[in-house]
């Protein structure tokens, strides 16, 4: 980035400090990725500088002509890419599609119906305190005290007594895989309209690695910078009868002008999801899992629900007897990032966590594979057993450097 190093050297040092440590550390945050180069050049390009209120061939302002080409194009992959009959690209970010779904299709006080946080469900599916919780009536949905998993006869019980107008499948921390069409089937008794949060998912999805909610569900939300590995910003997709109500909850509901090189980054990613080395990243992503988990099964970890069917794990430190955020710090010192976590039914407080949350699709997009995986379970556990040891987490850290610097990332020279 020569023009920045010359006009603004503080940004330009905090980048090449960022640089360094996406290219030295070991990423494990599950929603966390690496755009390719291609994506980047697309984020960070002139279409920065249009306004473009509106759709293609519908626009509020002149000079749309190359937009309009990029939308659609974005659009048409993304239809591709999902099989789905509607696709809204413009949303800004994940939060933002979930408000715009429940804007277009609820009135305020309306019941939905989502996954509890702390069970692993996201803010926007019902959170008290966040948008969605204050303007609808929310009622949680748990997994099973027992497996950990969902459990479909709970679920349709909870449906059928509360009536929710919108029931929502999809999660943050979930890592089993999701019966959408037992959601449908619950959804048309009480005569609910089904939306899937496939923000994590969706590379998976997208990848045939895992199965689709589209056959069944009327709307589908994602994020397009988690496993889908694109930009960051989110999507709609939707049957054609909620078109209508989508795209104007959208803009003007929402919305100003989409972020157009957003939207071509998006178009690009989708053209990269739509290549056969996709398919290998996404089956390669939920192999890595499988091996990381059975050798933290191996060293004794407790995993919520048992394993993963996904891309991440949540892990359960009780037995342990380390705390999530203490072991979250000592895994930064070690050069492994993820993130501590809430595990269901936590005796724990959401800042002071039992659990940790890991995931392989950063890693899976390095080319790391599952004799690589047993490593990072083997660092990850030396590093928890010598939790209080500084010199023994950065020589884990020097460890961990060696075995990324084997496996560069797209995008990123070093
Ligand atoms: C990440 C996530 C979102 C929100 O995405 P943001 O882009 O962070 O707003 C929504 N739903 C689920 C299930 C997620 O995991």
């Amino acid at each position: 980035m020569p023009s920045l190093h010359t006009s603004d050297k503080q940004v330009a040092d905090i980048l090449d400090h960022e640089r360094k440590r996406q290219a030295h550390g070991m990423e494990l945050i599950p929603s966390e990725n690496y755009a390719s180069q291609a994506v980047m050049e697309a984020t960070g390009s002139i279409f920065t500088n249009k306004y473009s209120e509106g759709y293609p061939g519908k626009r509020y302002y002149g000079g749309q002509e190359y937009v309009d080409q990029v939308e659609q194009l974005a659009i048409d992959r993304a239809k591709k890419l999902f099989n789905v009959d509607h696709v809204n690209v413009q949303p800004y970010s994940g939060s933002p599609a979930n408000t715009a779904v429940y804007f277009g299709l609820l009135e305020y006080g309306d019941t939905i119906m989502g996954l509890k946080l702390d069970h692993g469900g996201h803010i926007t599916h019902g959170l008290p305190i966040s948008f969605s919780g204050k303007s609808f009536e929310c009622t949680g949905y748990e997994v099973d005290k027992e497996t950990g998993m969902l459990n479909m006869d709970a679920i349709r019980e909870l449906a059928l007594k509360t009536k929710p107008k919108l029931i929502i499948a999809g999660y943050t921390a979930y890592p089993r895989k999701i019966d959408w069409k037992a959601f449908k089937e619950i959804a048309d008794e009480v005569g609910a309209i089904t939306m899937a949060d496939i923000a994590h998912i969706a590379g998976l999805i997208a990848g045939e690695a895992h199965k689709s909610p589209v056959p069944y569900f009327d709307v589908i939300t994602t994020t397009t910078h988690k496993t889908l590995r694109g930009p960051r910003g989110a999507m709609i997709m939707c049957k054609k009868k909620f078109a209508k109500s989508i795209d104007r909850a959208v803009f003007p509901g929402l919305q100003g002008g989409p972020h157009d090189n957003t939207t071509a980054a998006k178009a690009v990613a989708f053209g990269e999801a739509l290549q056969p080395s996709f398919k290998e990243y996404a089956h390669q992503v939920v192999k890595n899992a499988h091996t990381l988990a059975e050798r933290l099964l191996e060293h004794g970890f407790n995993l919520v629900s048992g394993g993963t069917d996904n891309h991440l794990i949540l892990a359960d430190l009780t037995n342990k007897d380390i705390p999530g955020k203490v072991a979250q710090e000592a895994l930064d010192k070690a050069g492994i990032t993820l993130n501590k976590n809430t595990v269901p039914f936590d005796p724990r407080s959401p800042f002071d966590p039992s659990g940790i949350r890991m995931g392989t699709p950063a890693i899976t997009t390095r080319g790391m594979k599952e004799p690589e995986m047993k490593q990072v379970a083997d660092f990850i556990n030396d590093a928890l057993n010598n939790h209080t040891d500084d010199d023994y987490l950065a020589n884990i850290k020097n460890k961990v450097k060696d075995l990324c610097s084997n496996f560069p990332v797209p995008g990123i020279d070093n």
